[in-house]
């Protein structure tokens, strides 16, 4: 049996930020990643605002600048307003956080999942090349994304969550703005069009209690881009995944467990970012385990962090999306005005 000091599942943007953090406070830790290479395949949009480009800085990641966000309104009419961001290549960025990770002492086990949990005995079961091992740990760290199997194990409820399809495409047309259509094709969520140099990230997400069906929707918001010379017709990759709308968890942490990233439910109930909040919350939850094992620091305190730093804007996009819900839920059409008072960009 292995041990540790301190155990992350997952190395997305969280896990990668937990274990960097907790490792270069000198603890202990081991970071496991189920995927074989870590941020691929990439499931993501890749846009990040512009406060987060002081993490994008290795080579490869920055791809674009871009400055404004544009709407398109039920209607049609178009809603311009500033949003200064970055597109990433998002597996280079996953994985340069990773290797920041590594270098502050981390050690990554790819390939390697967590496939049990006996919290009361502190043990993790981990899967790798066929076999199960244990690792006993003494904070465990659950950065394992919308479905993670370290709430499961927890018995933490399972979080609602968004459904996408998105398409990579050729850009015929350079673009400095992330596109968003709000429209009743896409109950529960919306699609975009989001530039990176000659290719864009064209997608969407619904909820599928109102739109089972997802590449209808998606392929006829293409053929309209094709007919007006925005994109090409050839499809370079598709990718999709699930967002969590739920928003906070009301359960952060147990005694001796953190929950950070989308596995904490902190990406935005309307707009599904959430590489921000992963990075900051895995930093957050390294810092706590290490004041943990160090001081014996309640973990409670990275919960109350948690909680002042993103409970009040959460809390609020998630009555906005309640109050979009009465209207998806009766297929009732939203119009331009209600969508103003509820979308961040409009
Ligand atoms: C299509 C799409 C587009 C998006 N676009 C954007 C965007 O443009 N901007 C933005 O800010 N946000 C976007 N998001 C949301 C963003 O991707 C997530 O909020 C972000 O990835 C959360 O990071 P995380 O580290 O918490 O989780 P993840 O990135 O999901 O990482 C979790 C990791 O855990 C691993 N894992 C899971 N289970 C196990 C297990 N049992 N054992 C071991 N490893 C495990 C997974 O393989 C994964 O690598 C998008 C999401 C989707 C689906």
């Amino acid at each position: 049996m292995e041990t540790t000091e301190v155990l992350v599942i997952g190395l997305g943007p969280g896990g990668a930020s937990a274990a960097g953090m907790a490792a270069h406070g000198g603890a202990q830790v081991v970071a496991v990643e189920r995927r074989a290479m870590i941020g691929m395949p990439v499931q993501c949009a890749e846009f990040i605002p512009l406060p987060l480009g002081r993490y994008a800085t290795a080579p490869g990641v920055c791809i674009q600048r871009l400055a404004a966000m544009h709407t398109y309104l039920p209607s049609g009419t178009l809603h311009r307003a500033d949003y200064p961001g970055l597109m990433i290549d998002r597996a280079a960025f996953d994985q340069a956080l990773a290797a920041q990770a590594q270098a502050a002492g981390a050690r990554l086990w790819t390939g390697t999942a967590l496939v049990a949990l006996d919290a009361a005995n502190n043990t993790a079961t981990l899967w790798h090349d066929d076999k199960p091992f244990t690792v006993r740990y003494q904070v465990l760290i659950g950065a394992d994304g919308p479905h993670s199997l370290v709430a499961k194990a927890a018995g933490l409820a399972p979080q609602p969550c968004l459904h996408t399809r998105q398409y990579t495409v050729p850009l015929l047309q350079p673009h400095d703005a992330t596109d968003f259509w709000l429209h009743d094709d896409y109950p529960g969520g919306y699609a975009w069009l989001f530039p990176k140099g000659q290719q864009a990230n064209l997608g969407l997400g619904v909820d599928k209690r109102w739109q089972r069906e997802l590449k209808t929707p998606l392929d006829r918001l293409r053929q309209h881009l094709i007919r007006s010379g925005r994109v090409g017709a050839e499809i370079l990759a598709r990718t999709g995944g699930a967002v969590p709308v739920g928003g906070l968890r009301p359960t952060l942490n147990t005694r001796n467990i953190l929950w950070v990233g989308d596995a904490a439910g902190l990406t935005h109930p309307i707009t599904g970012a959430g590489i921000a909040a992963a990075v900051l919350s895995g930093e957050m939850a390294g810092q706590a385990a290490l004041d943990f094992l160090g001081q014996g620091t309640a973990l409670d305190e990275y919960a109350e962090e948690l909680e002042d730093h993103y409970g009040p804007v959460l809390r609020r996009a998630l009555a906005q999306r309640q109050h979009l819900q009465t209207f998806w839920q009766h297929g009732q059409p939203i119009d331009d005005q209600t969508w103003q008072a509820h979308w961040v960009g409009a």
